[in-house]
């Protein structure tokens, strides 16, 4: 099969398998020349096959030696579909972490339903024990509610007045202005419902239940805050209320853990990197680009490996914990500095439109973009037919 980049509506539709691997490769190395740090024996990732929660799951099967269990939503190979990045990820995951040793289980399906919070559960129970640490870092669109069946959609909306504000085309490298409108309180509930802490809730209270939570257990979640340049449409938007609930659930259950098990519960603000959605949100783009450009320049920019690598050895198990007056753990400290967002802004409100893609984080911003799909790799030759049938034959998986 001969894979190019697909994009529809600035979404990739297909990935690489071979810069997936390139890209988890990458991660691991990068990870293995720093130190190792005591952190949690068994570690369950609800959405580590990328973005932040792979990232999560190679900082601590390498740096701590973590047994992991990751849950995801991916989709394998299918006729002359080569499958997700997602999926593709888990597979390099399970090659490079083979010489780390360590148990490692992944489950691919629905983290929003009883059957996939039972099916993790039962596994924990039988083969595990008890889990040391519980990472919620799904990101979705959507939600099944297991009750009604109904499928809930999230909105990328406003509170109030409608918001404009430029993103790019990732293919034609060109700006346009793109218009968010108010939300509803409906479209507010169900941005709630998918992107709040309510599932994050249902998996900790279940492992309470079972008695599957160690003594001293801690959960994560990962939360944005940003600046002023984005507030209106994230912070100030749908997304910000979903958040907020997430933070809300974080006191909940850091009381649960507190009393039970001399545990802890977290909400970490994490960095603004390059996502899947980042196009999607007005502002969002550029604001990104100019950060990774200013951050370059100050020489304190982060890959996502190192920022969550710092996050677990650093704030979470080491003792340089920075927490805000609402106890959110605050790693996006770089990012929040007041120089680095006064540039940023500064960046912004002189941007030459015209020379906009030939600054250094704009092309750290792309390129993290396509690589996230496996495309943008020098390494790779994209024209080379490979036999995708022979790259996942040792990854085994439990599809629920
Ligand atoms: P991502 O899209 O890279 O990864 C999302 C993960 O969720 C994937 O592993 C996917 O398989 C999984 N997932 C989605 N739906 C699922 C389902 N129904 N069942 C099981 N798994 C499912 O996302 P990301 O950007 O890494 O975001 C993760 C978290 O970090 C989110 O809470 C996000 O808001 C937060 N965060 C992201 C940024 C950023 O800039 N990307 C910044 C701060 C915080």
């Amino acid at each position: 099969m001969i894979i190019k980049p697909s994009v529809r509506n600035n979404l990739f539709t297909n990935s690489h398998p071979l810069g997936c691997d390139l890209q988890v490769k990458k991660q691991f190395e990068n990870i293995e020349q720093n130190q190792e740090f005591v952190g949690p024996k068994n570690a369950l990732i609800i959405g580590g096959s990328s973005g932040y929660g792979l990232s999560s799951r190679i900082s601590l099967a390498v740096g701590a030696k973590s047994n992991t269990i990751n849950v995801s939503f991916e989709s394998g190979p299918k006729g002359k579909r080569p499958g997700t990045a997602g999926y593709w990820n888990n597979v390099a995951f399970h090659k490079y972490v083979k010489k780390h040793g360590g148990v490692h289980k992944d489950f691919i399906g629905d983290a929003f339903s009883d059957e996939m919070i039972e099916a993790v559960s039962d596994y924990v129970k039988n083969e595990v024990g008890q889990i040391d640490l519980l990472i919620y870092s799904v990101a979705s669109g959507a939600r099944k509610n297991s009750k009604t069946g109904e499928l809930v959609r999230s909105f990328i909306k406003t509170l109030g007045d409608d918001v404009v504000g430029l993103t790019m085309d990732i293919v034609t490298n060109e700006l346009y202005e793109l218009q968010v409108t108010s939300a509803t309180p409906e479209e507010v509930d169900s941005t709630v419902y998918v992107m709040g802490g309510s599932n994050w809730e249902d998996w900790v209270t279940r492992f309470d239940q079972m008695g599957l939570l160690s003594n001293e257990c801690k959960t994560i979640s990962y939360t944005y805050i940003g600046g002023e340049t984005t507030k209106a449409i994230y912070r100030g938007g749908t997304l910000g209320k979903a958040k907020e609930d997430l933070e809300a659930t974080t006191f909940r259950l850091d009381k649960l853990l507190k009393e039970k098990y001399n545990g802890e519960a977290l909400v970490s603000s994490s960095k603004a990197v390059a996502t899947k959605a980042s196009i999607y949100i007005p502002q969002m783009p550029i604001y990104v680009s100019c950060l990774y450009h200013v951050m370059i320049q100050e020489n304190v920019h982060e890959t996502i490996e190192e920022h969550k690598y710092r996050l677990f050895k650093d704030m979470v198990y080491g003792n340089q914990r920075i927490v805000d007056d609402l106890g959110r753990v605050r790693l996006d400290n770089l990012e929040m500095a007041q120089n680095i967002q006064d540039k940023t802004l500064d960046l912004m409100n002189h941007l030459d439109i015209e020379r906009f893609f030939d600054l250094q984080g704009t092309k750290v911003f792309l390129r993290d973009l396509y690589q996230l799909n496996g495309f943008g790799f020098d390494e790779i030759d994209y024209d080379e037919d490979i036999d995708i049938e022979e790259l996942d034959q040792d990854f085994e998986y439990v599809k629920v």
